[in-house]
């Protein structure tokens, strides 16, 4: 086996500083925690997606963390960077190869062909939320576990399918405020008419300047020279700068595809730039293909990308069936927002403490925080033994907005004493209104209450 393609359980020169089997643990490396203030980001973007995703008719899918290796390899393709270096492969315990899923597509298209969706009116329109897991050099926003959010439209061909995608994608961006941090990168690859002869043709150009290439690149040469454009390699960058345009070559169809799919976005007001550079790093793409790049730092930081991949279901061994796809980093989305200082609804956050002394009063507090807890507040009650002036301090630590004071005297007066935190000042109400009064200053600071089923928008 390649090295690199690594038996998950045979990590040993991967763990953090103390070691990977010495306690205190600490997670593999390129792997998180998401800490839970990041999840409230998470959370958001999902509830973005999902929101987009309903409104275009799109609907959940969730394909398996592992499958058979072979979904992977034959639908990414043996000699993409992906299937070559970067999956999690390992053998159950009966000797078959399985891998953890390092994309979405090939997945949902095993499902769409297993599950007979193609006798469902076409197009499927599908989408997920998911991790994805490959052996990549950690760095800046590249992990070895990430979360993607894609979208597939399986069964039709048109260009304004591509066009609706990709304006999903952009409207998805634009919702989480950060659709302006990123350029929209174009380019057709063609398919299975006009892409071998050009494929032909970059490898003539190519012949003879092979020392000039990286390692890597020369691997490609041999198998996947459309990947010899987008090398990241100074020296590799200068010869596919002056190499034969894959857009001189387009069949027509290819290039009448592509005309289609800018007129439709131009006419959706969406801005893009022609990269004849962009070749994605997936094989089973054809025809016109898309990124978002980062307007700062290129392709080294893109938040997300598709394109059309006609070929893929046949390949994998359904009947001949046209799709598309977008799938986007939600680590990378997270980091552009905190970059661009995007708030998100602080639904974690608590309402209110309750702070009680005494046995009486703790069991009176049970039930009231149950209650509060019902009505949309969200409660923490201090039911250890500790001092009210000690469970004050921890009601300040947790920066809630009230907290409820239930000690000796209220318990016999049949009160309560609701404090605002903000201005120091408190009341005594009747403990039977506690709910009530509650609930209606929480709604006169305008904090955002529960709903039950709630969404965003
Ligand atoms: P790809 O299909 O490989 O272009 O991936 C789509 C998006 O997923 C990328 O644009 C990134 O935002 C994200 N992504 C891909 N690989 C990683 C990784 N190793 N770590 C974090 N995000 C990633």
């Amino acid at each position: 086996m390649d090295s690199k393609k690594l038996n998950v359980t045979n990590e040993e020169d991967e763990g953090a500083s103390t070691g990977p089997l010495t306690p205190p643990y600490q997670t593999p490396k390129g792997v998180h925690d998401i800490l839970p203030n990041d999840h409230k980001y998470h959370t958001f973007i999902k509830k973005v997606v999902r929101h987009r995703c309903r409104q275009a008719g799109f609907r959940r899918i969730t394909t398996p963390i592992f499958e058979f290796t072979d979904v992977f390899t034959r639908g990414i393709g043996a000699t993409s960077d992906i299937v070559s270096k970067e999956m999690y492969t390992f053998q159950d315990r009966k000797g078959r190869s399985m891998t953890l899923k390092p994309e979405g597509t090939a997945g949902v298209v095993r499902s769409y062909i297993q599950n007979g969706m193609q006798a469902l009116p076409q197009p499927v329109e599908l989408y997920y939320i998911e991790p994805h897991f490959r052996y990549d050099r950690p760095q800046k926003g590249r992990y070895r576990m990430f979360w993607q959010f894609g979208f597939e439209c399986i069964g039709e061909s048109d260009a304004a399918l591509d066009a609706q995608v990709i304006q999903i994608a952009y409207t998805i961006l634009k919702d989480l405020g950060i659709a302006e941090l990123f350029h929209l990168q174009l380019n057709s690859i063609g398919d299975e008419v006009c892409r071998p002869n050009y494929i032909n043709v970059l490898r003539d150009f190519y012949f003879g300047k092979e020392r000039s290439l990286c390692a890597d690149c020369k691997y490609r040469l041999e198998k996947n020279p459309l990947r010899l454009l987008d090398c990241k390699e100074e020296d590799c960058q200068i010869l596919a700068q002056i190499a034969p345009k894959l857009v001189d070559y387009l069949c027509t169809e290819c290039k009448a595809y592509d005309k289609d799919v800018k007129e439709f976005l131009e006419e959706m007001g969406i801005k893009f730039h022609q990269n004849n550079s962009l070749v994605r790093g997936l094989d089973y793409y054809t025809k016109t293909v898309f990124e978002f790049w980062d307007r700062n730092e290129g392709a080294q930081n893109a938040i997300g990308g598709g394109g059309r991949y006609d070929g893929l279901i046949e390949l994998m061994g359904g009947a001949k069936t046209p799709a598309c796809g977008f799938a986007a980093g939600m680590e990378r989305i997270v980091a552009a927002m905190k970059r661009e200082k995007i708030r998100v609804p602080e639904k974690d956050d608590l309402h209110v403490f309750v702070a009680q002394l005494g046995d009486e009063a703790k069991k009176k507090c049970l039930p009231l925080i149950s209650d509060l807890r019902e009505a949309g507040v969200r409660t923490m009650g201090a039911l250890g033994k500790g001092a009210i002036k000690t469970q004050m301090r921890l009601a300040d630590k947790f920066k809630v907005p009230y907290t409820l004071i239930l000690g000796l005297t209220e318990v016999r007066e049949g009160t309560i004493i609701i404090r605002d935190m903000s201005v120091g000042t408190q009341v005594t109400v009747p403990f039977e209104n506690a709910v009530e009064e509650v609930v209606k200053r929480i709604g006169e600071k305008n904090l955002d209450t529960y709903t039950p089923g709630e969404v965003v928008f």
